[in-house]
């Protein structure tokens, strides 16, 4: 479909003197044929209700709009561009515009938007169907894009904001090397706490990366595009914070061993619990982190999940914590006091 009245995002920024922000982290995307393919790369989207985020110009707007969509919501934080999504919004109205398309627009961040109640309730597929006919797409600056990330995989984790409505997928761009992150197995260098907290949750899928030249002005990276559709089953049952906890030690450094990762989760006092971790969870101390599998790293979850459980304390255990690190310090100099009367 390609009807003439919607303004391109180049009329928008010329329309309106849209000079991109270096404080808000603004690049904009121009080139439709670019637009589009990242739209593609959704799905269909026929009738269906699509969030974009950070519409900016509109660009990616626009080539949602073409699609025939039921129903486009749209969160921009900069609220220059307000006068040109509603010029976008209404040139996409009604059946004489060949689009017949409805487009709500909401100026804010992101970051404290509530997606809860932001499409109609009939919509809500089980957890366990094919996702329902919602999709959220954006090309957000990278400052935003990766915090906002790991806020919606803990909603996709509790089934909350946009996924109390099922498996909504995601279609994201990132800084090309967050995004090989993402998707990284366990045979890649790039494989970190990111690509496990993203893989136990969804299916991730690195779609196709867009040189750094093509965005106005440029960024000095290369970005990439990325699909993300929930898992029925995480491949972690266990709450988000605590595999994040568990993540975040074993992906402490990159380079190093398992082993070294582990201990810092528990009191040093508590080499019994490093030990109980390995042998029951069956994992090899002695492997690189990142060649850790999900479901290894899983097991480890689970294992630190039950000593937890019998161990009060141990959850709020904190190396990096003044008052453990003076506790340890004064039961060091006890039990060296000790050694030295003796
Ligand atoms: N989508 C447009 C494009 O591709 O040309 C603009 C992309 S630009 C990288 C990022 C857009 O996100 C800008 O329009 C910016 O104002 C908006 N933005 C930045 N932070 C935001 C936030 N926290 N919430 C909503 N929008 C935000």
């Amino acid at each position: 479909m390609r009807f003439p009245p919607l303004p391109s995002p180049r009329d928008v920024v010329h329309l309106y003197k849209l000079q991109a922000r270096k404080q808000l982290a603004q690049n904009f995307l121009l080139d439709m044929n670019l637009n589009r393919k990242i739209v593609n790369k959704a799905g269909k989207l026929a009738g269906s209700y699509v969030c974009e985020v950070g519409p900016g110009p509109g660009g990616i707007t626009r080539a949602i709009l073409e699609q025939g969509v039921e129903e486009l919501i749209v969160i921009e934080k900069d609220p220059r561009f307000m006068p040109g999504l509603q010029l976008l919004a209404e040139a996409a109205k009604g059946i004489e515009s060949g689009y017949a398309n409805r487009m709500r627009i909401f100026q804010g961040d992101i970051l404290r938007f509530n997606m809860e109640n932001l499409f109609p309730k009939e919509l809500k597929k089980d957890w366990k169907d094919e996702p329902p006919n919602i999709h959220i797409i954006g090309n957000l600056p990278f400052n935003v894009s990766t915090p906002l990330i790991i806020r919606w995989l803990e909603a996709i984790s509790t089934q909350t904001g946009a996924w109390r409505y099922g498996r909504t997928p995601l279609t994201l761009t990132f800084q090309k090397e967050v995004a090989e992150r993402m998707v990284a197995s366990v045979l890649s260098r790039e494989r970190c706490r990111l690509s496990i907290m993203c893989q136990y949750l969804c299916d991730v899928s690195f779609k196709f990366d867009i040189p750094g030249k093509a965005f106005v002005p440029p960024p000095e990276v290369d970005v990439g595009v990325v699909k993300f559709t929930p898992l029925k089953r995480p491949l972690i049952e266990l709450p988000f914070p605590l595999i994040e906890k568990v993540v975040s030690h074993i992906f402490h450094t990159k380079r190093k061993l398992v082993k070294n990762c582990i201990p810092t989760l528990f009191p040093p006092n508590r080499p019994d619990l490093t030990a109980q971790m390995f042998e029951d969870a069956d994992v090899n101390p002695d492997i690189l982190a990142r060649r850790l599998s999900v479901e290894e790293v899983g097991r480890l979850c689970h294992i630190y999940n039950i000593i937890c459980q019998e161990n009060p304390g141990i959850y709020k255990y904190n190396f990096r914590d003044p008052e453990y690190i003076e506790l340890y310090r004064n039961r060091r100099s006890i039990e060296l006091a000790k050694i030295e009367e003796q």
